[in-house]
């Protein structure tokens, strides 16, 4: 992806800048589930007519915070006015949801289609816009992800976005559910907005 040019003032950096920025603040292999994010997040665009630009800026950039220790975020949601709910969980709803926080102030991003991406990359939401939803899923099924369901899942979002959506959403609740995890209420509401086809 080192020859894609931004056209656009989104970010006050090249997107070659903007990479370094990123794998400055993470391993290497989280940076390179990044770049496959990134070079995924252009693919669903491009076949969903969506703004190709904002959907690989957010790929590029959502997990910058991942790594950051969990005193750095419970400072943020102390001092920056964020739902004091957030602090009953950890670093998995933390480094989206706060993780906006960074992006915008170490990266210069302003953008709130991106920010909001970011911010719902890993709970979803019950209303999401095409630039989350490519963020949500591109997150999901990114060619290094190997998981029981990855083909289905590529091959769902790939014929139908919303459908990549729902089958992610219903796939993730399942885990960890089976996993006994502490669910994140917003993430209920994202599963009750997407997959009951009947109201009760
Ligand atoms: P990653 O950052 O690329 O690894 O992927 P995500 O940001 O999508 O997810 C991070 C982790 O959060 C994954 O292990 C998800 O299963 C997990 N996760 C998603 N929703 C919830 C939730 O409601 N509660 C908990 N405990 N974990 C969640
Ligand atoms: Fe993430
Ligand atoms: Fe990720």
């Amino acid at each position: 992806m080192s020859d894609f040019t931004y056209q656009e003032n989104i970010v006050p950096y090249s997107r070659a800048e903007l990479a370094q920025k990123v794998a400055a603040n993470l391993s290497e292999s989280r940076f390179q589930h990044c770049l496959r994010v990134e070079e995924t997040a252009i693919k669903l665009a491009e076949l969903n007519h969506a703004d190709v630009e904002r959907a690989a800026i957010a790929g590029l950039v959502h997990d910058y915070a991942k790594q950051l220790p969990d005193e750095v975020f419970i400072e943020a949601i102390h001092e920056a006015g964020f739902d004091p709910e957030l602090l009953q969980y950890g670093n998995a709803i933390w480094h989206g949801v706060v993780g906006a926080y960074f992006i915008e102030r170490d990266l210069g991003i302003h953008d709130e289609t991106i920010l909001n991406a970011v911010r719902r990359h890993t709970i979803g939401a019950p209303e999401m816009t095409v630039i989350d939803q490519i963020l949500f899923v591109a997150d999901f099924i990114e060619p290094g992800r190997d998981f029981p369901g990855v083909v289905q899942a590529r091959e769902t979002a790939f014929a139908d976005l919303a459908a990549g959506v729902r089958f992610e959403i219903l796939n993730t609740l399942t885990f960890l559910i089976e996993g006994q995890k502490k669910i994140y209420p917003k993430t209920i509401d994202t599963y009750n907005a997407w997959v009951p086809t009947q109201a009760h």
